[in-house]
């Protein structure tokens, strides 16, 4: 008899720069046991690992430009499928269609997208809580110059993907412009209710 293939279950977290995707993926992790993959970490440490793409990558994120999918989708796919973990936060991804369509090319059949974790917070909390944390940070991109960028891509690139989600009802909305335990009630609450 053959073991019936289990196909791993992503959640995307989504949400402005800042808006709290890391912070609240920590809690889920903690209560809930899903493996936390933030692209943008990923890419940072593939920039930091002497990679070719290396120089692409930290001339983009200074930009707030996002990396091509070729680059991101494998780390991701690479991430997933070298975890015997069954629950994935896919963090800051997909974050423009021509993320999107990769995503859907190369890992629909392999696991199962479940939904988008929005976390909606406006622009002037986020970039306060950015240039806080760019105090310690080291990040290349909390400053207010990157911030601005990276706030138009945002706008420009992915809002219409969560729109897509949106169709599909498929995004589960939280106002993460609340102290954080507050928002994580409500994330909690969400969690504790999936039949997955
Ligand atoms: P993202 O991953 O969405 O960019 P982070 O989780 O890194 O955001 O949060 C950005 C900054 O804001 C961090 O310094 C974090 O400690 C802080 N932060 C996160 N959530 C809240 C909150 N609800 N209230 C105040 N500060 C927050
Ligand atoms: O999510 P995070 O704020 O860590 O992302 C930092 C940067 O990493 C983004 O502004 C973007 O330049 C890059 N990134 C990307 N593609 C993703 C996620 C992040 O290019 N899917
Ligand atoms: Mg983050």
């Amino acid at each position: 008899m053959t073991t019936p293939v289990v196909k791993p279950n992503v959640v995307f977290v989504l949400g402005g720069p800042g808006s709290g995707k890391g912070t609240q993926s920590a809690n889920i992790v903690r209560d809930f046991g899903y493996v936390h993959l933030s692209a943008g970490d990923l890419l940072r440490a593939e920039m930091n690992s002497g990679s070719k793409d290396g120089a692409m990558i930290s001339q983009m994120i200074k930009n707030g430009e996002i990396v091509p999918s070729s680059v991101t989708v494998n780390l991701l796919k690479n991430a997933i499928f070298s975890s015997k973990s069954l629950n994935f936060l896919v963090d800051g991804f997909p974050r423009n269609q021509e993320n999107n369509n990769s995503w859907l090319t190369q890992m629909s059949t392999l696991v199962n997208t479940r939904f988008v974790l929005f976390f909606d917070c406006p622009e002037e909390v986020m970039t306060n809580r950015l240039l806080k944390r760019g105090e310690s940070s080291g990040r290349s991109d909390d400053n207010i110059e990157s911030i601005k960028k990276r706030f138009n891509t945002f706008k420009v690139q992915t809002m219409e993907v969560i729109d897509l989600y949106k169709k599909d009802d498929k995004v589960r909305i939280i106002n993460s412009d609340r102290d954080e335990s507050s928002v994580y009630n409500d994330v909690k609450s969400l969690f504790q209710s999936l039949n997955f």
